[in-house]
């Protein structure tokens, strides 16, 4: 018997591996399905086409041609690979440009690109936070979020979701704590709640407490905004963040992340970010291609593509809520998303509804525990740009549905 056989037998009894397990063995599992063709407003799931909503390919500039031809050309140019980390040979004149890019599409002092939108929470907060140090989080706050506080060993103080009243409690009790620093951190948009942070308030609470302010905008980012700069921006609060987060592999449609902000800030991280010091650089094609998604979402073309998401995203949730729906929280007056979250509650009626609607021609994700908090399961939607207002129709009528049948057989 090989020395690590306990240890690969505890983890295979963990309770996620084991529903995993059952799912899959029932041929029902929504997880790691196989795409056959690129995520478009149709797409080859398991053989078959599908209305597809589950991608955060929210302006559809995966398959824009711009895009398609920069990574093309960038893998002609710099071949396939990096080939090191940032720190030593990693470094190509690609990543200074799109950094650039970045530094003056969002008016700040300097930026630093990472190779993944997980590495760069991971990496900013491992290296800003040390034991002694407070930060305020979301409760909802991604889980490349928590880590990156674990990492840092620093105390996590927990607020509710986008409560200003408990984030003003929570930094008191911080502050009694006698912590060092403090940082409050946030996203901009949940991904599976589908809710915008209250930033200004959330931001005048962090000046008031002395504390500075950190927004990932991972999902906000090439949506919101005059320029599309993300939720910060629509806010009107762009000045009050000290730390400006993204990953990239949303509307930019590419795989990497980025930090930006004051010369000072990301000089620091240049030489403390583990995970970008000790992973390799982006490759060139991804560089390459976020870089021209980026120049798409800055122009006359960024701002129709936007239009039609939003369009979407309100025929899709007014569609819902006629059929007797309610999607999401934290929605008001004129604000949308691209991502409408269908509560199901059950773990097990949630895969069973995901199920159906594979038969029925829609593909959506699907969020249960712990993902989502215990009898929280949901359906998670996502809209983009490329679907048609017909296809927002056939999917609330889908999920409505299937909705009917999981509800009654419960
Ligand atoms: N932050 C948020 C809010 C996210 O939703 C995600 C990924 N879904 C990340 C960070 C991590 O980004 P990436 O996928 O680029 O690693």
């Amino acid at each position: 018997m090989p020395l690590n056989h306990n240890i690969i037998d505890r983890l295979h009894r963990d309770e996620r591996v084991q529903l995993f397990e059952a799912v899959s063995a029932a041929g029902k599992s929504p997880y790691f399905a196989t795409m056959r063709s690129g995520s478009g407003a149709l797409t080859d799931v398991a053989g078959t086409d599908r209305v597809m909503l589950g991608s955060n390919n929210y302006l559809g500039l995966a398959q824009h041609p711009e895009v398609i031809e920069a990574a093309a050309r960038a893998v002609r140019d710099f071949g396939s690979a990096s080939t090191g980390s940032r720190l030593l040979n990693g470094t190509m004149h690609l990543h200074e440009e799109f950094e650039d890019e970045i530094t003056h599409w969002f008016g700040t002092e300097q930026t630093l690109s990472f190779s993944t939108g997980y590495q760069t929470n991971l990496g900013t907060l491992w290296a800003l936070l040390r034991p002694g140090d407070a930060v305020v989080v979301d409760q909802f706050a991604h889980a490349s979020i928590r880590d990156g506080i674990r990492m840092s060993g620093a105390t996590a103080h927990v607020f509710a979701h986008n409560d200003p009243d408990s984030l003003e409690e929570t930094l008191s009790s911080a502050a009694r704590s006698g912590a060092e620093q403090t940082l409050v951190v946030v996203d901009s948009l949940y991904s599976m709640e589908g809710s915008l942070a209250p930033i200004p308030e959330i931001a005048a609470l962090a000046r008031r407490h002395g504390a500075a302010l950190m927004v990932d905008e991972a999902h906000g980012l090439g949506l919101y905004g005059p320029t599309r700069r993300g939720w910060a921006e629509e806010c009107g609060s762009s000045g009050d963040v000290d730390v400006l987060m993204s990953s990239l592999s949303k509307a930019t449609a590419s795989i990497g992340g980025f930090i930006t902000g004051s010369r000072e800030l990301v000089n620091s991280l240049r030489v403390t970010a583990r995970p970008m010091l000790f992973s390799t650089a982006a490759v060139p094609s991804s560089v390459a291609g976020v870089l021209a998604a980026v120049r798409i979402i800055r122009g006359e073309e960024g701002a129709r593509r936007v239009e039609k998401l939003r369009a979407n995203s309100r025929t899709l949730r007014a569609e819902l809520e006629r059929l007797g729906h309610p999607c999401g929280s934290g929605h008001t007056g004129d604000d949308w998303s691209p991502i409408v979250p269908v509560p199901v509650g059950d773990d097990l009626r949630a895969i069973e509804a995901w199920n159906m609607l594979m038969e029925r021609g829609v593909y959506t994700g699907t969020a249960i525990s712990p993902a989502v908090p215990a009898a929280g399961a949901i359906l998670r939607v996502c809209v983009t740009s490329e679907h048609s207002e017909e296809q927002m129709l056939h999917a609330a009528r889908a999920i409505d549905d299937v909705l009917g049948i999981v509800r009654a057989d419960g």
